[in-house]
């Protein structure tokens, strides 16, 4: 292979080899190579539609959320470099991880106490699982061992989380019949700011008590149903299902993979309810997008209950656990969110969002708009033509990546006011040439 590839000869081995997220073999669309990233923008190894940088509307997928190239992200990725980029975790430990373990109970809801570092969010989902079925199992109660969530949710792309992903039209109805017999809520009505249906609550309730004796835990993504659906619903419902599982002995466990980091303007989600679960799954923005990495929290309770099981061990192990790396520039990231008034900035870019998008309900075919935190989210009354879409936002100079029936962004918390406008003209033409 010469030293160097053209873009187009990148794109044809690209083509041939990789794999892409939900992609064919070999690969059908043309994607953009991008030589680097900086700040909110993508450089492009060559122009499309006319444009070589590209402002970023999508934080890579909600992880982004200080830009890329970040001094400060870059220094804690380098200074720990040198000292060791990983080493196992059985037996040994490290600074970085003990750092960010500790760091994480801090700013997580008090009664979480206690942390594994996984490699993955869809991983960290598996081990929320396997926490919640070994507790019930330490317990002599191994016939709670299903799960209950609401329709619509997504929770990563593993066996278990993949049970508890939307079962019809969803992303992984392929599996439907292999996959482990999990129990659906229907999905909550739509609208944050939506008084509680009562026939929701009730439902909701009466699931949960009717199913008491096989449900291990309840497992959901708090306030916004990210990629099954882009839907934003009431808090309240949180309460409920936090309500019912104390009623019932079911543990209760809230995947903040999308949401943790102060996307929706709470540092987590769960603080719009005010209350607090007995697992908590964290990923994406932890790293600020540098490396993967995520975190499942639990409760003492949870662990110790674990612990005084036949089978006294928490029985998962990834070679990659704890990478000191990963951890480093986590600790780096979290410290700089925190410490610059992150909800202003959120509010700005929602205030941004708001204004941007208000045009994009006069487009024909939209059916819905709604913005949330730092979430802008365009509804159609059709599948939306992907490539079309994509083309449409990219000759405005923008990143984005619309699935099915939904346009939408979640800018980078550094994304300036002018950027945000041009993020939001991008979703309007997105969604009028979709
Ligand atoms: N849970 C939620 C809510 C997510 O949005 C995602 C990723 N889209 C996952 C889990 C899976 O995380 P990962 O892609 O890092 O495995």
């Amino acid at each position: 292979m010469p030293d160097q590839l053209s873009p187009a000869e990148l794109r044809a081995l690209d083509r041939t080899h990789v794999w892409h997220p939900y992609g064919p073999m070999p690969g059908r669309q043309e994607p953009l190579v991008v030589e680097s990233a900086s700040g909110v923008r993508l450089r492009l190894a060559e122009p499309a539609h006319g444009r070589r940088e590209l402002v970023d509307g999508m934080s890579s997928w909600w992880s982004a959320v200080h830009g890329y190239n970040h001094p400060v992200l870059n220094e804690a990725a380098r200074g720990q470099l040198d000292r060791m980029s990983h080493v196992m975790f059985g037996g040994l430990t490290h600074e970085p991880a003990v750092r960010l373990a500790t760091r994480l109970v801090e700013i997580t809801p008090e009664p979480l106490q206690h942390v594994f570092l996984a490699d993955s969010g869809s991983v960290s989902v598996e081990v929320a699982v396997k926490m919640c079925l070994q507790y019930w199992r330490s317990a002599g109660r191994p016939a709670k061992h299903r799960l209950l969530t609401w329709r619509g949710g997504y929770h990563g792309d593993t066996w278990q989380p993949m049970s508890v992903c939307d079962p019809e039209g969803g992303m992984h109805e392929l599996w439907s019949g292999s996959l482990p017999r999990q129990i659906f809520a229907d999905t909550p009505p739509d609208g944050f700011d939506a008084e509680p249906d009562e026939a929701y609550v009730r439902h909701l309730r009466e699931l949960v008590a009717t199913h008491a004796d096989e449900l291990a835990a309840v497992i959901v993504e708090p306030v916004v149903q990210g990629a099954g659906g882009m839907r934003f619903h009431s808090p309240a419902y949180l309460r409920v299902l936090r309500e019912a599982c104390d009623a019932n002995d079911v543990l209760l466990v809230f995947d903040e993979i999308a949401t943790g980091f102060g996307r929706t303007g709470q540092l987590f989600a769960a603080g719009h309810a005010g209350v607090s679960p007995d697992v908590m799954c964290l990923g994406k923005a932890l790293t600020g997008g540098y490396l993967t990495l995520a975190a499942t929290l639990c409760t003492s309770r949870v662990a110790e209950g674990i612990s005084s099981g036949a089978v006294p061990v928490l029985a998962h192990g990834p070679t990659f656990m704890g990478n000191p790396l990963a951890s480093a520039v986590a600790c780096a990231s979290v410290d700089l969110l925190l410490g610059q008034d992150w909800e202003l900035e959120v509010k700005r870019i929602g205030t941004g969002l708001r204004q941007g998008l208000a045009e994009a309900a006069d487009v024909p075919g939209v059916r819905d708009v709604r913005v949330l935190g730092a979430i802008g989210v365009v509804q159609l009354d059709h599948e939306v033509d992907m490539e079309a879409a994509t083309h449409a936002a990219v000759r405005e100079g923008v990143w984005l990546r619309p699935f099915r029936d939904l346009v939408y962004t979640m800018p980078p918390y550094v994304t300036g006011d002018d950027d945000v406008a041009r993020i939001c003209r991008a979703v309007c033409a997105a969604a009028r040439e979709g």
